[in-house]
């Protein structure tokens, strides 16, 4: 794929990159190098001081920034407006957590005394996917700079300007040169940069494709890796929850971001007996949603991403009908420049469909009627993913079976599964491993050295 962007809501192209060349490439792992030697031996203090920074820069150059990843990827302003203030507030949380996040720990031994210590790693490249293009980076380096490390960006193709816009950000903000640095390279370059001594470790966030890859290159290389796959989340509605305010959430949870994201809710388990209830409403509200241009305040789902993104879900969506399922809104694209689709609903979806089997990245709902409780378990359960769940129910003890039976490395109740500094975000199955955000994200990229002292 060319480096460029291409607005999605015209597919105008808007400007092309040359990809740096070895040499280039050569050059910035050596200043990460140097870079990563001085700044692990800088304070919390400095660290936060500096991450403190980068967020007042952040919400300084809000509609900036935004306006940039409206047109790299469609996104509306709006929810483009919310990701660069959700990315200041990330820098802030870690200034003010990370160093109690990575105190040592004292260890109680028979003989002597223990202690665990969190000592940064060194330069950690990420491999970043479009969707949420600032916040995905920010998400794995507001952490790992406030831990120590030091960051090389590998960013989608279809985004170079969020990242060198977030390059440049850092540095303003004071990181030293080679801090953050992001690496203008094709996918196929990255199993080559994974093998490099000079890089510790890598996390990728995109699609299982591109976790396999670099899963095997980080292996083969013996290196730390953390992945964050995709999902096909379920939102599992019963009969003692707030049903209309459960259907409105449905709508908003698959349609978020034009419908790509990680975490959307994609497959809706809805028990029987409040079925046509809920699923009757979220049809009226899909087909109620404003289609059309990011930057107009009265949008509320923008177009896809890319073109050859548009038409995999518009495969995926023929691929069910042809099989049977029932289209009961949308399930076509919009006949206009750039690349919408519409928000679809689809009901008699059964294994073996794309639908089912996939994931679906754009506002298509698949709505599954559950017999009772345990059906809808078993339905939530059936996929090779597990990223997260939302269950919507007003009895306690249901709650507690639900939440402790989903196989997901997140159960939201009562609300759509969202990510936020203080909680670790991943998944589990084909969703990937290793976490993000929180504790268990930050320590991540941390060696963990013991000590004992007699
Ligand atoms: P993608 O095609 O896998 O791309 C993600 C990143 O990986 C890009 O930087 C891409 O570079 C690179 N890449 C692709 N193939 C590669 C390979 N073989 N080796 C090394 N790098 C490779 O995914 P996407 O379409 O951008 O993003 C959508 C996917 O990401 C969805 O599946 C979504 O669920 C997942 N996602 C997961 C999370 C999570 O936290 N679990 C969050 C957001 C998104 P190029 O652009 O140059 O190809």
């Amino acid at each position: 794929m060319p480096i460029a962007t291409v607005n999605p809501a015209t597919g105008r192209t808007e400007r092309t990159f040359e990809p740096h060349d070895d040499a280039e490439v050569e050059a910035r792992l050596a200043r990460a190098a140097a870079a990563a030697a001085d700044y692990r031996l800088t304070s919390f203090e400095e660290r936060a001081r500096l991450a403190v920074t980068a967020a007042d820069l952040l919400e300084g150059e809000l509609p900036v920034l935004a306006r940039i990843l409206t047109t790299e990827m469609g996104k509306t302003f709006a929810a483009a407006k919310g990701e660069v203030a959700k990315c200041a507030t990330a820098f802030r949380y870690y200034a003010e957590h990370a160093q109690a996040m990575l105190a040592e720990e004292a260890v109680a031994l028979d003989n002597g005394t223990g202690a665990v210590r969190y000592e940064p790693m060194g330069p950690v490249l990420a491999v970043m996917p479009w969707n949420f293009p600032l916040w995905q980076v920010v998400r794995f380096a507001a952490p790992a700079l406030m831990a120590g490390n030091v960051g090389l960006l590998k960013h989608a193709s279809n985004v170079p300007q969020t990242a060198l816009a977030l390059e440049d950000l850092l540095l303003r903000a004071g990181f030293p040169p080679g801090a953050f640095q992001v690496l203008l390279v094709p996918s196929a370059a990255v199993a080559g940069i994974v093998a490099d001594d000079r890089v510790r470790a890598v996390t990728l966030t995109g699609s299982e494709a591109a976790g396999r890859s670099v899963a095997e290159a980080a292996g083969r290389a013996l290196k730390k890796s953390v992945l964050e796959l995709g999902g096909s989340d379920p939102f599992i509605v019963l009969p003692s929850a707030d049903l209309a305010r459960a259907a409105a959430v449905a709508v908003e949870a698959r349609v978020q971001n034009n419908g790509q994201s990680c975490i959307a809710a994609k497959r809706f388990v809805v028990h029987r007996d409040c079925y046509d209830e809920v699923v009757g409403a979220m049809v009226k509200a899909m087909e109620a949603l404003a289609v059309g241009d990011p930057m107009d305040p009265a949008t509320e789902v923008g177009p896809l991403a890319t073109a050859a993104g548009r038409d995999e879900v518009a495969a995926q969506v023929e691929d069910a009908r042809s099989q049977g399922a029932e289209v009961l809104c949308g399930g076509s694209p919009l006949t206009r420049d750039g690349w919408y689709y519409r928000p679809t609903v689809l009901a008699g979806v059964r294994p073996g469909m794309r639908v089912h089997e996939e994931e679906v990245f754009g506002p298509v709902a698949t709505v599954y009627r559950a017999e009772d409780t345990a059906d809808a378990i078993r339905i939530a359960n059936d996929t090779g993913f597990g990223l997260g769940a939302s269950v919507w129910t007003g009895d306690p003890g249901e709650e507690a079976a639900v939440v402790g039976a989903l196989r997901a490395g997140m159960v939201f109740v009562n609300a759509m599964v969202a990510s936020m500094p203080a909680l670790p975000f991943g998944g589990v199955k084909r969703s990937g491993y290793g976490r993000e955000l929180a504790v268990h994200g930050i320590r991540e990229f941390c060696d963990v050295k013991a000590v004992r002292r007699v």
